[in-house]
């Protein structure tokens, strides 16, 4: 099945029709979603929809998200390539990969264990990636301040702690409002410890969900 697949030609197409046709244009972000192999964040199942123009299920309730939106999540975080970057809601470990091929060090959380442990094999050959499996919401203190944030499910509200572990001049890409309808994928830059919000596009993620223990 796998074998079958021309998915070096399928990732190129992507890049072409799907991402630089909508006007990503940072090389950076093209070069790296050139590189990551796509299928091998999805299950065997879906392999030959691994390049299609849309999200995938990943299991668990949870998608990967469509190529168009992690390419535009992380061209809006502005990267030169030296940053830390802080990702809640590691899912199926892709867009992690392509942060990972772009800055310095990423930490990436996931609340869901088995997604969590199975990103974390997927994702061992990196060696700019730290990984935990916990509830995101309170960020990731030892590490904070960040440069970037990049949250990719969408709480009802920005929590707190992520807003206090942003470096100043940092930026924040967060999908932000109730699920299903009425998202938006909001931009929030930090100057002199005030924060400016602007709003990229409309978007449908999965709900940031909590746990209580
Ligand atoms: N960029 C990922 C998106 C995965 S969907 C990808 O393309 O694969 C969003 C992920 O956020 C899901 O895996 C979900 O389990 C996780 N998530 C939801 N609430 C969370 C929380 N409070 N902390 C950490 N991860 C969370």
């Amino acid at each position: 099945m796998r074998e079958k697949i021309d998915f070096k030609d399928l990732r190129k197409k992507m890049v072409a029709q799907q991402i630089m046709a909508r006007g990503i244009s940072d090389k950076k972000v093209l070069e790296a979603f050139g590189k990551v192999p796509r299928e091998n964040f999805i299950n065997e199942d879906s392999y030959s929809d691994a390049y299609d123009d849309r999200p995938l299920p990943i299991g668990y309730g949870q998608t990967i998200s469509q190529p168009y939106i992690v390419a535009l999540m992380t061209e809006s975080l502005e990267l030169e390539g030296d940053e830390t970057v802080l990702e809640i809601g590691t899912g199926s470990g892709y867009q992690t990969a392509i942060l990972a091929e772009i800055v310095k060090q990423i930490y990436s959380i996931e609340i869901v264990i088995p997604l969590y442990e199975r990103a974390k094999k997927i994702l061992s050959s990196y060696k700019n990636i730290l990984m935990a499996g916990r509830d995101g919401y309170f960020g990731w203190k030892e590490y904070s301040p960040f440069d970037r944030i990049i949250v990719t499910a969408a709480p009802e509200e920005i929590p707190p702690p992520l807003i206090d572990q942003l470096k100043n001049d940092g930026i924040m890409i967060v999908p932000s409002g109730p699920t299903g309808w009425n998202q938006v994928l909001l931009k929030i830059t930090k100057k002199n410890g005030k924060l400016s919000t602007t709003k990229i596009c409309d978007v449908a993620f999965v709900p940031l969900t909590r746990r209580h223990d």
